[in-house]
């Protein structure tokens, strides 16, 4: 008999989180001083940037947000650029920064992101928060490896895209005995991915470029993510029966179509449950982002009165 997993549609499980955020913004907004605040920094053109600020802020508009834009030369300077984002800091009315990355060659990353008011880290990158996270403490965790872990739970639940719910009825789920590998240990991704699976208990196997046998690695695994900018990696003769996959990567064919690092049609026959690229990972990682700063600003924000 022909297997069909469960397709895990980041689209919908994002508007469920939007539609969660909107519902409690009105609740909340008349009571609160202001409106929920986004800050958006994009230094320079690449051209993929753009598209993903462009969701970000799009999508922070419908849910009500009001967004700070900010849009720099390739050529800044690094000191420009973090008086950019003190000035962001210092914004009463900003309750989250993004800034989006990658950034231009020259430009120091991680000096940049340690400008960031970890209270208003929406991206959850700065070292503290990346800290707390270690500790399972932090609040503001990163965006895609959060998205990714909610479609874990979305995979283990008896609920999908055809189901009339709200996004808290996907629970949180406990992966105690279960075996996850995670390809790639970016500090954007793979390694936060990890340690968030590790704090819901699966035991999990970190692989990257210079681990042997990934297919041999894969085969134990009941969940697999793929975080690696390989289109195609996994196949499906590596994976266990039934395995959950969640693939991250995002690349981009000779033909100008998008494909993950997943050979999506043929790990189908294998899986029990998959994301597809795109509308899986990528349009959860944008709800996320939207999280934390709601997050922020409820912590932030003075109630009227007060
Ligand atoms: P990265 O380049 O920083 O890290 C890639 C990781 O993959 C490295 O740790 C490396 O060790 C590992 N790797 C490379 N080649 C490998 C191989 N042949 N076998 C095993 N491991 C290998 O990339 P990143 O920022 O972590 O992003 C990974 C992918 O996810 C990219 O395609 C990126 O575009 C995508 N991405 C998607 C989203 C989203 O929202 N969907 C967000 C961030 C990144």
């Amino acid at each position: 008999m022909k297997n069909s997993p469960k397709l895990l549609d980041g689209k919908w499980l994002a508007s469920k989180l939007y539609q969660k955020i909107s519902t409690e913004l009105e609740t909340i907004l008349p009571s609160f001083s202001r409106a929920p605040g986004l800050a958006v920094v994009l230094v320079g053109d690449n051209p993929a940037s753009q598209v993903y600020v462009a969701n970000k802020s799009r999508a922070a508009g419908r849910c009500g947000f009001k967004i700070f834009d900010r849009k720099l030369p390739a050529n800044v300077s690094q000191s420009e650029l973090q008086g950019t984002l003190e000035e962001l800091n210092k914004n009463q009315e900003v309750d989250g920064i993004l800034l989006q990355l990658p950034l231009p060659r020259g430009l120091d990353q991680n000096q940049a992101l340690r400008t960031i008011d970890p209270a208003k880290d929406a991206d959850g990158l700065t070292p503290l928060n990346q800290g707390l996270m270690l500790r399972g403490g932090s609040e503001l965790l990163p965006c895609t490896p959060l998205g990714a872990l909610r479609l874990i739970d979305l995979a283990l639940s008896e609920l999908g895209s055809e189901s009339d719910v709200s996004y808290d009825d996907i629970a949180p789920a406990d992966l105690a005995g279960k075996s996850a590998i995670v390809i790639g240990r970016s500090i954007l991704v793979g390694k936060p991915v990890s340690m968030l699976l590790l704090e819901r208990n699966a035991t999990v196997l970190m692989a990257h470029s210079k681990s042997a046998n990934l297919p041999t690695l894969c085969a134990q695994a009941d969940i697999v993510v793929a975080a690696v900018g390989v289109p195609q990696l996994v196949r499906s003769q590596w994976l266990k029966k039934n395995a959950i996959v969640i693939d991250v990567g995002i690349n981009k064919t000779e033909t100008g179509k998008l494909v993950g690092d997943v050979a999506f049609e043929e790990v189908l026959e294998k899986c029990s449950a998959i994301t597809p690229v795109p509308g899986g990972v990528g349009p959860m990682t944008v709800a996320m982002l939207l999280r934390n700063t709601f997050e922020a600003y409820k912590k932030r924000a003075t109630i009227k009165g007060k």
